[in-house]
């Protein structure tokens, strides 16, 4: 990728709603801006950014979209979700499915969603086991009220997925052994190589000469 593309993609980036909601397709809104600025997607397809969105993008790359693609357009959106905490049965699977951290609980524990973290991106819904969380406070996606909130909670909704993503990301170790039968199988290697040297210092200096008892 060009320095001139990755700077447009940052433009566009820095005007997505960054609810990392993945309505436009992308798993997230980082890479809807890379696909965006490379050509791969038209920029007409941030549901929740509506109009908005659409007009600052198409300023941004040139397009003439007059609407967005009308299967990513939905009249309502939800602004919360709510977790009945009286039939949740603490599996964890919402956690791991929210991308802003916005479920607090444990496992065996009832769950619940910070509501000024949640940005609403229905993930945690289908992986529910139990059907416990419900979508509330729908509102018109296009009005002032609705597009203000995404403008002002972006920086905030962005800060939290970075967060994320810093704690989900595997550490250097995880990366080089990407399975846990590789990782043992380097560990079993490691162990190996420590009896073969602790086995030769023994051999040229058995324990009495270096003060065993
Ligand atoms: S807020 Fe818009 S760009 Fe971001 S993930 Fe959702 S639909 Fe895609
Ligand atoms: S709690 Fe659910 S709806 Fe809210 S941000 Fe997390 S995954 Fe999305």
């Amino acid at each position: 990728m060009s320095t001139e593309a990755y700077s447009t993609a940052d433009k566009i980036d820095a005007q997505l709603p960054q609810l990392q909601c993945q309505r436009c397709g992308y798993p997230s809104c980082r890479q809807f801006a890379e696909a965006v600025s490379d050509g791969d997607a038209p920029g007409n397809r941030c549901d929740p950014g509506g109009i908005r969105v659409l007009n600052l993008l198409n300023s941004i790359v040139g397009q003439t979209h007059q609407a967005l693609d009308q299967n990513f357009d939905s009249p309502l959106l939800p602004t919360g979700v709510v977790i009945r905490e009286s039939e949740c049965i603490g599996c964890t699977l919402c956690i791991q499915a929210c991308p802003v951290a916005a479920i607090i609980g444990a496992g065996k524990l009832m769950h619940t969603v910070i509501s000024t973290d949640c940005t609403a991106c229905e993930l945690c819904l289908p992986v529910c086991p139990v059907n416990c969380i419900s979508p509330i406070n729908f509102q018109k996606k296009e009005t002032s009220t609705f597009q203000r909130s995404l403008t002002t909670q972006s920086s905030h909704h962005r800060l939290n997925f970075e967060r994320w993503q810093r704690r989900t990301e595997p550490t250097p170790i995880e990366r080089t052994y990407s399975n846990e039968a590789s990782l043992r199988e380097e560990i079993a290697r490691s162990v190996a190589r420590v009896r073969v040297k602790r086995s030769k210092l023994n051999q040229e200096h058995p324990p009495r000469e270096r003060g065993a008892a």
